[in-house]
């Protein structure tokens, strides 16, 4: 078994944390205390991830994407994850549902996606349905040859930087039809209510959406009518495995500051590391990341070795379960060994430790992540997580 990152990879790690080194740290305090970047710095941005060749890693090269695999993309995502305010957002991801657009969406919009010129956000969760999308009320009714979309969408993340929507709405308000429409933010009827503030410090905003009686055409369907549920559950794998990643970055900066800062600071004569309440703290911190990495690694390996889809939707519940409430438990701990520094905002390890909050909550709760892992064990028996090679041999 060899489970050595290749030369390529590495590269790939080491453009990463030369990017967020160099442009995203510097923007963190700023961030922090006004709540956003200003226009330029965020333009700024947008063009340094270009320059790093950071920008569509997730798409082929034939969009102009990187073609990076999934093992790139986490390593990727590891490094960018150690930013906090989510900096690491700054670097897009074009909606994997995409792919599946005609060639016209694929030229309109996958591809200036890919280059920074356009961006989407995803509009799934409404008031009435966040873990239950079934629960969804927005419709698309077809009036002549247009369909005409109504609803209202919550949680819109990057909503205030995106020029278009992918919105999940059911055809002629039938749940069994859930679909995909690309929707142009400037298209008559899109508005935004309101823009909420939120625990995290986050590098663009979340915003609430109103649809109504928006019109659009059917080569604005994405991927076919019916289809939305199914094309929303790839992307729920790729994004549980991106905020895997994202949380082992965070997790190991906090660690590695707190380790810093148990070998520096001295009470009681003596570095607080030496009395073993704390280097307890610190071994914890030590098992639990790497017990979370050996599985976020494996399971991206296991997918560019052509991981079956059920399979890889079981297993990303995994990682983002598993690295999700580690991150929580890791900057903890983090935040404790810092004491009163660590409660203070200006250090990076009080922000990582409410960024990651979030990360139990989105792209699917820790107990709907359970609900799926316990469904699979159902189905397929308890091989599927406990065997070695896919088939749970
Ligand atoms: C900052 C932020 C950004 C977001 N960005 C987006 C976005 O870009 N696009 C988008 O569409 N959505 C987005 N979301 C929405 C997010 O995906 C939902 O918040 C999430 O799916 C949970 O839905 P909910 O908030 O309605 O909670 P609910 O579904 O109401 O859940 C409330 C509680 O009940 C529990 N629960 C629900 N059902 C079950 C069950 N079957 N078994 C056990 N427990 C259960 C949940 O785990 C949770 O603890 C975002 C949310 C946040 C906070």
């Amino acid at each position: 078994m060899d489970l050595s990152l290749s030369p390529e990879d590495r590269a790939w790690q080491a453009r990463a944390r030369a990017f967020a080194e160099a442009e995203l740290f510097p923007q963190e305090v700023e961030l922090e205390l006004s709540g956003r970047l200003p226009r330029e710095t965020k333009d700024r941005l947008r063009r340094a991830v270009v320059a790093h060749g950071l920008n569509g890693i997730n798409h082929a090269r034939e969009v102009g994407g990187q073609g990076c695999t999934q093992l790139q993309q986490t390593v990727i995502g590891e490094e960018l994850g150690k930013a906090t305010g989510a900096l690491w957002a700054v670097v897009w991801h074009p909606a994997v549902a995409l792919r599946h657009g005609s060639a016209a969406q694929i030229r309109d919009y996958l591809v200036p996606s890919c280059a920074g010129e356009r961006r989407a956000c995803v509009a799934v969760t409404e008031p009435e349905a966040g873990s239950d999308a079934r629960r969804v009320r927005t419709r698309a009714d077809r009036r002549g040859d247009r369909w005409v979309i109504n609803g209202e969408k919550w949680f819109v993340t990057t909503g205030d930087e995106a020029d278009y929507i992918i919105v999940h709405a059911n055809a002629e308000g039938d749940p069994a039809r859930p679909t995909l429409f690309l929707v142009d933010k400037a298209t008559p009827g899109v508005r935004v209510r309101r823009e909420p503030k939120f625990t995290h410090t986050y590098v663009f905003g979340h915003p609430e959406f109103v649809f109504e009686d928006v019109e659009v055409g059917d080569d604005k369907v994405l991927g076919g009518v019916g289809r939305g549920l199914e094309l929303t559950k790839d992307w729920f794998v790729e994004a549980r495995l991106q905020i895997a990643a994202n949380c082992l970055g965070a997790a190991i900066r906090g660690f590695e500051a707190a380790e810093d800062w148990a070998t520096r600071r001295v009470q009681f004569d003596r570095p607080i590391r030496d009395f073993q309440a704390v280097e307890f703290m610190l071994a914890d911190m030590a098992v639990e990341i790497m017990a979370a990495k050996s599985t976020v690694y494996r399971v991206a390996a296991e997918i560019d070795r052509g991981l079956d889809r059920k399979t890889a939707h079981a297993w990303a519940s995994v990682v983002k379960l598993q690295a999700s409430e580690m991150a929580g438990r890791v900057l903890d701990k983090a935040v404790q060994i810092f004491g009163g520094r660590g409660y203070m905002r200006e250090n990076p390890v009080e922000r990582l430790n409410r960024d990651v909050r979030v990360d139990r909550i989105w792209e699917g709760t820790s107990e709907i992540q359970r609900v799926i892992i316990g469904g699979q064990i159902r189905k397929r028996g308890t091989a599927v997580f406990t065997g070695w090679e896919q088939g749970g041999r």
